[in-house]
């Protein structure tokens, strides 16, 4: 039976069975001391020199080595107990070690937090990397926080439902991943830029009150602390205004930093709330950073951003329509009662208001979401302000004007990004930080070696030619 290093404190005088990494080993000739690492912690144990045969294979174990160790649990005397230190007062005396694995010299050094370590090194071994404590603390975290959102959410009545990932486009301003499909040469799936769609039509459904922790894929240019695939909590309601969004996200996101982040203040409670234009007037961003103090790591200022416009004019990067004008957020965002007859009419378009709201947290945007459109008419105008062809808009938002046309209560949502969240509460400086397996800026996973070219015989089977 294997005791886990974290409970081996209650095993004083027992014989146990340790199973884990040789974390560190200092050979002292006679004796050899050897720090033992689980998921659960670290141990020092012990190979007293009366012990021949597990001081021969303590002689030859080196860090990293996997191994199973039978030992006696003994208290350490008074004066050599380290308090505070998780097993500072047991020490493993060693009766016997078997090698499960043997390991080469770790590539970099994981004993330390690895900001010193070349990234591109970390992401080629990212198995490796994982075993320092810094990242075993933020995938640990990260586990929790998705664990007390899943509960929170589950008590306040909502449904966690999965969205197809082989899907249609939904804009969400970016490009989407396509996927050829065999079955079908010639055609292609896009991997979900959110699940929008498909969580607006569930509020078609009457499931009512959705979230999911999805996966968003955007094929966008490479931007340093971007990932091509990243983890929104996604959240729609029906029958609800924008304040009922908002207080369900503001509820959980204080129970969350309280019983997870003690460490952590959130410097105004309710979150304040300002406008557009506001934000822009006061601290000349959409995501301000209200903090009071910027040098304090522990201090949390959330604020919402609304009343945003609901369109703007096409820039370069516009992938989505031809015309003059685009959403600011996505096409499905409703739009305020004030800008209600402008938009029918589709004039003064710059001005019209949106029923949008952002959620900032220290200077950065992290989440968003909105009151949607649930008349099919009112979501045509968007895009024929947009500029698209009626033959166009049935043709890519059909579906969602057909589910107008059929009963859709009036609904709103919001997306939260969790990478960034969980970066900014685990003080980390990029994203890639709080990911298990995260690619590079360019969009690369450097482990996989992903993107690769796909073999002659699958182009073959997708009648897909690659022009050089
Ligand atoms: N789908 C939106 C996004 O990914 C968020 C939302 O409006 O719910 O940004």
């Amino acid at each position: 039976m294997r005791t886990l290093i974290k409970d081996l404190s209650s095993a004083k005088g027992e014989q146990v069975v340790v199973k884990g990494w040789i974390d560190v080993r200092r050979d002292q000739g006679k004796m050899v001391f050897l720090d033992i690492r689980d998921v659960t912690g670290k141990v020092q144990a012990v190979v007293l020199p009366n012990h021949t045969e597990a001081l021969e294979i303590a002689q030859k174990v080196r860090p990293e080595w996997v191994v199973s160790v039978t030992a006696q649990v003994n208290a350490r005397p008074p004066k050599n107990v380290k308090e505070g230190v998780i097993n500072g007062d047991i020490e493993l005396e060693v009766l016997g070690i078997e090698v499960l694995n043997e390991a080469e010299t770790p590539a970099f050094d994981i004993s330390t937090d690895g900001y010193e370590v070349g990234e591109e090194v970390r992401l080629t071994k990212k198995y490796l990397d994982n075993r320092r404590a810094r990242i075993q603390r933020n995938i640990k975290m990260r586990h929790k926080v998705n664990l007390f959102i899943r509960e929170h959410l589950n008590k306040e009545n909502f449904l966690e439902i999965e969205t197809p990932l082989l899907t249609n486009p939904t804009p969400e301003g970016s490009r989407s991943y396509i996927v050829p499909s065999r079955v079908s040469p010639g055609t292609f799936y896009a991997l979900p830029q959110s699940p929008q769609q498909y969580k607006q039509l569930l509020m078609s459904s009457g499931f009512e009150k959705y979230f999911q922790i999805a996966r968003c894929m955007r094929d966008e240019d490479t931007r340093g602390d971007r990932q091509p695939e990243f983890t929104q909590l996604d959240i729609e309601m029906s029958f609800v205004e924008q304040k009922d969004v908002m207080k369900v996200n503001e509820d959980l996101l204080i129970k969350l930093v309280t019983e997870l982040f003690p460490e952590k203040k959130i410097q105004q409670v309710p979150f304040p709330v300002l406008t557009y234009k506001e934000a822009m007037e006061k601290y000349g961003s959409d995501k301000p950073d209200i903090r009071e103090n910027k040098d304090d790591k522990n201090l949390l200022a959330f604020c919402w951003v609304i009343d945003f416009p609901a369109f703007e004019k096409t820039g370069e990067d516009n992938v989505d329509g031809a015309g003059e004008w685009t959403f600011t957020h996505n096409p499905f965002t409703g739009v305020k009662e004030e800008s209600k007859n402008d938009f029918l009419e589709k004039k003064n378009i710059g001005e019209i208001i949106s029923t949008q709201y952002d959620i900032a947290l220290n200077g950065s945007e992290i989440g968003g979401g909105g009151i949607r459109l649930h008349k099919a008419d009112e979501l045509k105008k968007v895009f024929e302000i947009m500029g698209y062809e009626e033959e166009r808009i049935e043709k890519n938002f059909g579906q969602m004007l057909m589910a107008f046309r059929e009963g859709t209560p009036p609904h709103g949502g919001i997306a939260w990004g969790l990478d960034r969240l969980l970066m900014i509460l685990l003080n980390e400086p990029n994203i890639r930080e709080v990911m298990a397996f995260p690619k590079t800026g360019e969009g690369k996973d450097l482990l996989m070696q992903a993107p690769a070219p796909a073999s002659a015989k699958t182009l073959r089977e997708l009648k897909i030619e690659i022009k050089k």
